[in-house]
């Protein structure tokens, strides 16, 4: 039996990850420090002959024994990585050195979630892998951004000089049910701001943009980026279809039949103008194509907080 260590897995990327690994027969353990995941994301899996929990914080040393590595414990929304952000560095920087090592001693590809944030801010559009990005070393985002690009250092220099088996996707925003409604994500917050009928809070003028990949195409792409033999990666996962934030937020109005007004807040410092992957890479190596569009990925998000804000 495949045994797979899953650190973040009650996260909202990574609970998922967990229940899609158990559907294929393998032996899953989770590692969490339950920082910016809940319980309630894997509590349904805890009777599972083959679901493992273990509280645990990456930043120190994992003595266990398993066939692949999926590591993606780090806070990944504005609010909880600012939170701690000297945390955020140690849980990128110490924790990947730990999970590297553990990768290392028991011989495990290893899997790293990392970020379309390594670009920055950026100046290149859409991003391929091969640009380096365009990144403030010392803002409010560069403990998550420059995090997550000593992190990719290190699943390189592992890779080269110890062999380790080591891939790296950079992951662009994923939405779907599980996110966690205080982490102030884009989608999260303008779907619960239009179940409640508050206003949707658009940063800035809304004329800045992302993509919006749904989690179970994420997914996808993680296991099949996993299945690869010695491909390193960086590779990005995302969906290529760019919106900018106020027709999101016009979308999400219209779709939750909302009467909820936009109203305009300051932009934080740093926020990236334009954001769109480059999925050709993925395409090529995986074949690998998101298959669930916004306004059907939205309708299960809706219709997820809808039962969630209901129980409350
Ligand atoms: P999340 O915050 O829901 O999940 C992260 C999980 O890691 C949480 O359960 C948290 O408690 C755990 N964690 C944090 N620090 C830890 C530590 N020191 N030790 C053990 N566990 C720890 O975020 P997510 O959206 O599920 O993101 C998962 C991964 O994917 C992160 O590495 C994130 O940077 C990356 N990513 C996500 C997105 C996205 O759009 N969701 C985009 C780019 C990258
Ligand atoms: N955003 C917004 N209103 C909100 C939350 C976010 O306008 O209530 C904007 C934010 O400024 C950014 C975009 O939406 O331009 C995506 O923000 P998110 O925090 O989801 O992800 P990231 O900035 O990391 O892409």
């Amino acid at each position: 039996m495949n045994r797979i260590l899953i650190t973040g897995g009650a996260g909202f990327l990574g609970s998922h990850l967990c229940e899609a690994l158990l559907q294929t027969g393998a032996d899953v353990l989770c590692v969490d420090n339950f920082f910016s995941g809940d319980k309630d994301n894997i509590r349904h899996l805890l009777n599972h002959p083959y679901f493992e929990l273990i509280r645990h914080d990456i930043i120190h040393p994992l003595f266990v024994e398993v066939d692949e590595i999926f590591h993606l414990a780090c806070p990944a929304s504005p609010i909880h990585y600012q939170y701690n952000s000297i945390k955020t560095v140690k849980t990128n920087v110490i924790g990947t050195i730990n999970m590297l090592g553990l990768a290392k001693r028991i011989k495990a590809p290893i899997l790293f979630a990392s970020s379309s944030e390594v670009y920055g801010s950026p100046e290149v559009h859409p991003q391929p892998e091969i640009y380096w990005g365009h990144v403030n070393p010392i803002g409010p985002r560069s403990c998550y951004d420059e995090g997550k690009r000593v992190a990719e250092t290190l699943m390189m220099d592992y890779n080269r000089q110890n062999k380790v088996n080591a891939k790296i996707v950079r992951i662009f925003n994923t939405y779907g049910p599980r996110m966690a409604t205080n982490d102030g994500r884009v989608i999260s917050n303008f779907i619960i701001q239009a179940l409640k009928g508050d206003p949707l809070t658009v940063y800035g003028d809304g004329s800045q943009t992302r993509s919006f990949c749904y989690v179970s195409d994420l997914i996808d792409g993680l296991i099949a980026m996993m299945k690869t033999k010695e491909f390193t990666g960086p590779l990005n996962l995302g969906n290529s279809v760019e919106y900018s934030i106020l027709e999101l937020a016009q979308k999400i109005i219209k779709f939750t039949k909302s009467k909820s007004k936009i109203i305009h807040k300051p932009l934080p410092s740093d926020d990236p103008k334009r954001r769109c992957p480059d999925i050709s890479l993925a395409r090529k190596v995986l074949g690998w194509e998101p298959k669930i569009d916004l306004e059907e990925g939205l309708e299960k998000t809706i219709s997820y907080f809808h039962t969630k804000l209901k129980l409350k």
